[in-house]
């Protein structure tokens, strides 16, 4: 295993050394480059093989033969965007029954085959990189969906992948039918610190790059106005599971919505708290304090309300109040926000882009939403070194929209141009 990619590396270095790699030019008309929150107009980016090699004033006289050049001049040229919180494997579950089908009712072959589609989709929408959050019930095909996506036999974006996400047993769908049946389950079911343990060495040893613990469930209002809950995981359970995973040099995400789960998952450790419907002033002083990412998913909570609220659980209207008011206090409190839409949760054929108009309307400017889907989503990923932003050096993850985001923001919905790694995907 040490040796065999050295040698490949070698012998691709020999084969690619008879051709030049490909260099192209876009020149775009005004381009944000995710450093810096203004504009430069009328930039070229030159880009050489999958990598950016500059990005400077207009040089449209300068272009070397046989290079292809992009006209954008017209676009505006952004960062390509990344969600942090995806999943592919998901085709919408507003109600309990439409994800009862999916697990019931599908093959895990004919759900990949559909997560192959959501993958492009997310391409489509300018998505150039997303951190799929679990499979639901469809075991490791988010690996193998990645897998393709890298060897070419598919277009994607680029993927970090969660696999088959951890809970406590009986806590998770597929729940609510007869005891007699052996039904399909959403997650791993894993119990104590040894179980926690085990589960992400299988889980790592299988292809994950990252861990998924599911803290809560069964929301309720206080009267007090705060959104409670009940723990899955014991504190005991979440910190083996957190240090097992950082042992292993991987990184946790936590699904916390409410009081305990939140609390739990923070002084456990993870790495990101995802939903955060309702998080204390206290636990986001310890976000601040372990530089823990805050994945809100605004934009899910809005679209499946009104479903669940006709199915009898309204407790789902309450909390988007609720949401609202933890996100402004978030913002407030100086938590790194990452972008993360829960698609899969909500139909693919959705544009997830929709969250940054929300985000905005609740307190961020449209340089901040933006921030939070390139150089902050970057980071959560620990990729930014290599995609984020638009400088030399970094992959050529270039998308375009057709008028200025800052002064609206839902231009985000309307990506006309993607480039993934020097590869065009979407041309106006
Ligand atoms: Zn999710």
């Amino acid at each position: 295993m040490k040796r065999l990619p050295i040698f490949l590396a070698l012998l691709t270095s020999f084969a690619f050394a008879q051709t030049a790699p490909k260099v192209t030019y876009i020149w775009c008309g005004s381009l944000y480059d995710g450093k810096h929150d203004a504009a430069q107009k009328n930039v070229t980016v030159r880009i050489v093989g999958d990598k950016i090699d500059s990005v400077a004033p207009n040089t449209k006289s300068a272009e070397e033969k046989g290079a292809e050049v992009i006209d954008l001049s017209h676009e505006v040229c952004l960062p390509g965007l990344i969600d942090t919180h995806t999943h592919v494997l998901l085709q919408g579950d507003i109600t309990s029954e439409d994800y009862d089908v999916q697990l019931l009712k599908w093959s895990i072959p004919y759900r990949t085959i559909l997560g192959t589609v959501s993958a492009r989709r997310a391409l489509d929408y300018g998505f150039t990189t997303i951190r799929d959050l679990e499979t639901e019930g469809a075991g490791y095909a988010d690996v193998d969906i990645k897998k393709a996506i890298n060897n070419g036999a598919i277009p994607g974006p680029r993927m970090q992948v969660a696999g088959r996400a951890m809970d406590v047993t009986g806590a998770y769908p597929i729940v609510g039918y007869s005891w007699e049946l052996k039904l399909p389950k959403g997650v791993q079911e894993v119990d104590g610190a040894e179980g926690g343990r085990k589960a992400v060495r299988e889980q790592v040893s299988n292809g994950v790059d990252w861990i998924k613990v599911y803290s809560d469930r069964s929301y309720y209002v206080r009267p007090d106005g705060i959104l409670d809950d009940v723990p899955t995981f014991t504190l005991d359970e979440l910190k083996a599971i957190v240090d097992e995973t950082h042992r292993e040099r991987h990184k946790i995400a936590s699904h916390a919505a409410a009081l305990n789960g939140v609390h739990n998952s923070v002084e456990a450790g993870v790495d990101s708290i995802e939903h955060g419907m309702y998080i204390s002033d206290a636990d986001l002083q310890t976000m601040v304090a372990h530089g823990t990412y805050y994945v809100p998913t605004l934009f899910v909570g809005e679209y499946v309300a009104e479903g669940r609220a006709a199915t009898g659980a309204k407790v789902w209207v309450d909390m988007i109040k609720i949401h609202e008011d933890t996100f402004r206090r978030a913002l407030k409190a100086g938590v790194k926000i990452a972008f993360g839409t829960d698609v899969g949760g909500f139909d693919w054929k959705i544009d997830p882009a929709k969250e940054f108009a929300i985000m905005v309307k609740y307190g961020m400017t449209p340089a901040q939403a933006l921030r939070s889907a390139t150089v902050t989503a970057s980071e959560l990923l620990g990729m930014q070194d290599k995609i984020g932003s638009l400088e030399a050096g970094k992959f050529a993850d270039i998308v375009a929209v057709p008028a200025d985001p800052m002064a609206d923001i839902q231009q985000l919905e309307h990506v006309n141009f993607v480039m993934k790694g020097g590869i065009v995907y979407v041309k106006p």
